[in-house]
């Protein structure tokens, strides 16, 4: 397996792979690997022929107050779980490879980044679009895999791929969640055992707005207000978000149609966790 640096030396390699008739799987990361990500690992090993993983703490999409600085780096364990899992390389390049001095474009896509996470953090969506604009240039894939657990964060990418003719196919796994529902996060090594226990209330939370959904409730309102009663359950819980929305535009629905995403934030102490979870209404048959 090889640990590729610079940008120049992954494109290099891709280049090469390309020439050979290599089909390239990529998963991009920051790091700090757990199951989430092996099975996007995996997914990506069963579709495509060699497979990058980049592990990269994008700053830019860090806000001046948040987690950058403590965010988990683990380099030599991500290595071996890449190792064990049949990566063939890694990307893993510093922040002034990415960012060299001179640096200045800003790649955005307003309407999807501006409710939710976005406005919980404002820079942070086009921190996350110019990083995987340059990512997928450079790595050139056949095929990338997201994880489901960032919702927003993939509709995002989708519509940038999408937008700006970027390279590959986009797939979204399905999120991996520890048994107690709890969706598996980096950040969840902050927890204390406490908080850890208070944690799963988010996924109680949405599964209640969708138990709701499926007994014929239609009205967002509703839905919302069944939820925040969920998570308030949990005193140590501060809800920033409980929403039901639309899944392409993901502004908030008064009514329910055929299809919704019920998205979720919550506060623990200074933890921030997400989730989210989709609804389909089966027609009646
Ligand atoms: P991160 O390292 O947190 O930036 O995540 C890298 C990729 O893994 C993103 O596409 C995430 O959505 C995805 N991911 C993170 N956690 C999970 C999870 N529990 N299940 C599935 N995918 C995940």
């Amino acid at each position: 397996m090889k640990t590729i640096r610079t940008t120049s030396a992954m494109a290099d390699w891709s280049r090469r792979l390309h020439r050979e008739g290599v089909t390239i799987g990529f998963v991009p990361t920051m790091g700090a690997l757990h199951e989430g990500h092996r099975a996007l690992i995996r997914a990506a090993r069963l579709a495509c022929d060699a497979v990058v993983v980049s592990i990269f703490v994008n700053p830019t999409q860090f806000g001046p107050t948040e987690d950058l600085a403590k965010y988990p780096r683990r380099f030599r364990l991500d290595r071996a779980l890449c190792a064990k899992e049949g990566v063939d390389a890694i990307f893993a390049p510093t922040a002034a490879a990415m960012y060299p001095a001179g640096f200045q474009t800003i790649v955005a896509v307003p309407p999807l980044a501006r409710r939710w996470e976005g406005e919980a953090r404002p820079h942070h969506f086009q921190g996350v679009s110019t990083v995987v604009t340059k990512l997928l240039s450079l790595v050139q894939p056949d095929t990338t895999w997201f994880g489901q657990k960032d919702f927003q964060q993939a509709a995002l990418v989708h519509q940038l791929a999408k937008d700006l003719n970027l390279p590959g196919a986009l797939r979204v796994h399905p999120t991996v969640r520890e048994r107690d529902g709890l969706a598996l996060s980096s950040r969840n090594v902050y927890l204390s055992a406490q908080q850890r226990e208070a944690a799963p209330v988010l996924y109680r939370a949405l599964q209640a707005g969708a138990a709701v959904i499926r007994e014929g409730e239609r009205r967002g309102a509703r839905i919302q207000r069944v939820m925040a009663r969920v998570a308030a359950t949990e005193r140590a819980v501060k809800a920033e978000y409980l929403a039901v929305c639309d899944p392409s535009s993901l502004e908030p629905v008064r009514t329910v149609q055929r299809e919704a995403i019920l998205l979720g934030a919550i506060r623990i102490g200074t933890i921030r966790l997400l989730d989210n979870l989709p609804v389909t209404i089966r027609a009646k048959s």
